[in-house]
């Protein structure tokens, strides 16, 4: 495919022509192959393709509207950023592209090979100069979660400015503070690159808008999950929504994920279900999984099993809380209540973590589900330890678990397929059995 028109804005952002035509050829290509080749997809899955098909185009050139307007562009490798005063000062908060095995041999030119794929394959997109999204930030929000992220922001800022921010690792009262200190600063650098103070309006307009996605996201994950004869949509789909979410323009894609929910709910209605009603209903639980990165997901869903939900930041850990407003009157009182918001996200860099291990027991409940499988991105220790509890705990109410750690080369594809048919079938077996 020719994309001409877009050579000039790719050339401004220092992206190498060709290198990015062959890239987007095959995402564009893959996507095919994983999503266009199943049955019965919701109607409304076009904007969503439509949008994967422009991502490193159309996508990209509405952020460089926004930048020509001076307005800030923030990229980011995790759900701690405060997105809502990024969108309050007018501008865009978006993922970075980290999901792909192709940009890694570059990144393994600097960083050691035994790190894990997100980090390197991000790091990769940068040297490549292959990522629009990259490209267009003003800066790049660091954070201190794990050991190879944070010392990989040292790397990354020698091609890139980064603002890193220090994530506590446990919830009490003094980390509290600290915190509060980061978000506050993060806020001020934002105003800095807008060139100018936000408002309590501005705030709180972003906060709404910001809510609203996550409550679209919710309803997408009720509808996944919690009609145990019906699943509307298929899991590859849904991640693929919750990837698009972490890069489109906020109000046009809540809007369009409503649309998607009202044609699913009529689904539900009409007992309309993508997979056969013996299928194994899943619950992935880990690491995120940043596009194009499908690969669990296929496999599952051409095994005999549906995935219903990802317990992960690419997932229900995004969206599951929301800031709340009520009451709040000033940008301190709303300040304090993004920081109560943030404090809820369960990522394993925090010790302890209980609170996640409770929420995916009674997840698993709620949705009725027939299994769960943990998925963790090679060498990434804290998602790794931490399955060990998660395992216990589920084991302890008898709940089918597997786990599964891989990165983002093919080469396991058919190993992990022999393990995910093998968990399905025992998991389906376990089904007719209580039936
Ligand atoms: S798993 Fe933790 S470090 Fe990774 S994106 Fe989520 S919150 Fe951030
Ligand atoms: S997946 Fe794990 S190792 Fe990789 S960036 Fe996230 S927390 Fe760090």
């Amino acid at each position: 495919m020719s994309y001409e028109q877009y050579h000039s804005l790719w050339n401004k952002l220092g992206i190498d022509t060709q290198k990015i035509t062959v890239g987007v050829d095959g995402a564009i290509k893959r996507h095919e192959e994983v999503f266009l080749t199943q049955n019965n997809r919701p109607s409304k899955m076009e904007y969503f393709d439509e949008f994967w098909r422009n991502l490193q185009t159309g996508r990209i050139a509405e952020l460089d509207k926004l930048k020509e307007q001076g307005k800030p562009l923030v990229g980011t490798f995790c759900i701690f950023v405060p997105e809502e005063t990024v969108v309050a000062a007018g501008g865009a908060c978006y993922g970075l592209c980290s999901g792909s095995p192709a940009s890694i041999p570059e990144a393994e030119k600097e960083l050691p090979r035994n790190i894990c794929p997100l980090i390197k394959s991000a790091h990769g997109f940068k040297l490549l100069k292959m990522c629009g999204y990259t490209q267009s930030a003003d800066f790049i929000y660091g954070e201190t979660t794990c050991e190879a992220k944070k010392k990989t922001w040292e790397v990354l800022n020698t091609h890139h400015p980064v603002h890193v921010m220090q994530i506590p690792q446990k919830k009490d009262e003094k980390s509290m503070v600290l915190w509060g200190k980061e978000v506050e600063e993060f806020n001020t650098h934002i105003e800095e690159v807008a060139g100018r103070e936000l408002s309590f309006e501005e705030m709180k307009n972003a906060t709404e808008i910001i809510n609203a996605k996550r409550a679209a996201l919710r309803r997408l994950d009720k509808l996944r999950g919690m009609y145990p004869d019906i699943v509307p949509i298929s899991g590859k789909d849904g991640l693929l929504i919750s990837q698009i979410s972490f890069v489109d323009e906020p109000t046009r894609f809540t809007e369009m994920l409503n649309e998607l929910c009202d044609e699913l709910e009529k689904r539900v209605s009409q007992k309309s279900s993508v997979f056969d009603s013996d299928t194994a209903r899943l619950m992935v639980l880990g690491t995120p999984f940043a596009a194009p990165n499908w690969k669990l997901h296929h496999i599952v869903e051409t095994s005999g099993g549906a995935i219903i939900n990802e317990e992960s930041c690419i997932g229900h850990r995004y969206y599951k809380d929301d800031v709340e407003l009520d009451g709040v009157g000033t940008k301190e009182e709303l300040t304090a209540k993004m920081m109560q918001r943030y404090k809820k996200i369960d990522c394993a860099c925090f010790t302890p973590n209980e609170e996640r291990i409770q929420k995916i027991v009674s997840m698993f409940k709620e949705r009725e589900a027939d299994g769960v499988i943990y998925y963790t991105l090679s060498f990434c220790h804290t998602y790794n330890v931490e399955s060990f509890l998660v395992e216990k705990a589920l084991k302890a109410e008898g709940i089918p678990y597997l786990a599964i750690e891989s990165d983002y080369s093919p080469e396991d594809a058919g190993q992990i397929k022999t393990r995910v048919e093998a968990f399905i079938e025992s998991v389906k077996a376990k089904k007719q059995a209580k039936a």
